[in-house]
């Protein structure tokens, strides 16, 4: 038998509250279930929202962790060792080998977990940890972003928040496929030298905020891109949407698949009329949901482009829970801090 820690919660608020680290011990797997050990798991915004009570998705709580009130374990991503394999699982996975899960709410904040072989997808082992451990969301909504909406070599496309992980992710896999990509940044006082950073990993373009706003830089945008731009991609809301809506082709479409300055999408009224501006959502999670097979083969497909060296590894900063050694205390100490860490970069916790 297998001993487990895991971060559970029973009920939703702050995460720091509702969060206990939990022991107990995990069946022998039967069938086609695999025990898994875990790698590493970074703690996404989404495992926050999820937490809190305000995220749409979330697991089942349960019993099957041999706690007194139904609980589930936290986490959404991360990357596994096959530990033990029940009796009819395939040959594919053999102990040792590195999968990531399918599915969001699988439980991945913790020390082991037990899943069905066809909930996993098999890694490369000499994938880095990070890597593996964080391609379930952001490379994988970056990669469906540019690969999803019809977009053809010399397109061009517009996104905000062109520093995020998403954003910069956006713009190694457009550069593969020959799309040109425009990332509007907030205004700073280092713009110079990020804006160089975007563009050497790929960006054609970057602009301010401000200059996303100004009918000029507008104008001179539609010239640079022959009235190409055909698709925009939207994690901030407010102004920002509006000022990348108003640079599309017409017939184009607008694809909000964050809310990072927490205000409604806007976009004016003749955008619909006169251009037939389509302004669509995007979730990865509903996404995998739809069509498992094709997570499936997104993933492999970011493997390549990993391995080609076409896409960087997410920066992350990392901190180890030493299983062996720390204390339930110190492990809830690891992941407050993580949670309270997360807004200055991507936390990732190894084991
Ligand atoms: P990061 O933490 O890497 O980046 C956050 C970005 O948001 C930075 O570009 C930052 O810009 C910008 N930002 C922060 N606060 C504000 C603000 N008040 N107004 C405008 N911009 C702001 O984020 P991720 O790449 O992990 O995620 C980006 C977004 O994508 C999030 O909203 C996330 O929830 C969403 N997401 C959605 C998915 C889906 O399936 N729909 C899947 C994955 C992510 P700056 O550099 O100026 O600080």
């Amino acid at each position: 038998l297998t001993t487990a820690k895991s971060i559970i919660y029973s009920t939703h608020g702050e995460p720091k509250d509702v969060i206990k680290v939990h022991t107990y011990t995990i069946k022998e797997p039967e069938d086609n279930e695999i025990v898994l050990k875990t790698l590493a798991f970074p703690i996404n915004p989404s495992d926050i929202n999820q937490l809190e009570g305000v995220y749409p998705s979330k697991p089942e709580k349960t019993l099957q962790y041999n706690t007194t009130e139904p609980s589930a374990i936290a986490g959404n991503e991360g990357l596994f060792e096959v530990f033990k394999t029940g009796p009819g699982v395939s040959s594919k996975f053999q102990i040792g080998d590195r999968v990531v899960p399918i599915f969001a709410n699988t439980g991945t904040w913790t020390s082991h977990n037990i899943i069905k072989e066809d909930q996993l997808i098999k890694l490369p082992k000499d994938l880095s940890i990070v890597k593996g451990a964080t391609i379930g969301v952001n490379p994988a909504t970056a990669y469906q972003l540019v690969n999803n909406y019809g977009l053809i070599k010399g397109d061009w496309l517009i996104q905000n928040a062109g520093t995020s992980a998403v954003s910069q992710m956006v713009s190694q896999i457009a550069k593969t496929k020959g799309i040109n990509v425009i990332s509007v940044i907030r205004d700073r006082d280092d713009f110079d030298a990020v804006a160089e950073r975007l563009t050497s990993q790929g960006a054609t373009k970057v602009i301010s905020e401000s200059q996303n706003g100004d009918r000029d830089v507008g104008k001179e945008l539609a010239k640079l891109t022959g009235g190409n731009i055909k698709l925009a991609l939207n994690s901030v809301g407010g102004k920002s949407s509006a000022s990348i809506a108003r640079k599309l082709a017409p017939g184009s479409k607008i694809i909000t698949y964050g809310g990072m300055s927490k205000q409604p999408v806007t976009f004016p009224t003749s955008l619909f009329i006169f251009k037939n501006i389509q302004a669509l959502g995007y979730w990865v999670t509903e996404n995998t949901k739809a069509d498992p097979a094709g997570k499936v083969k997104d993933t492999e497909e970011i493997v390549k482009l990993y391995q080609s060296g076409q896409l960087k590894e997410l920066e992350v900063v990392e901190s180890v829970w030493k299983l062996d050694e720390f204390s339930d205390e110190q492990v809830r100490d690891l992941i407050v801090k993580g949670l309270e860490n997360s807004s200055k970069g991507k936390q990732l916790i190894k084991i």
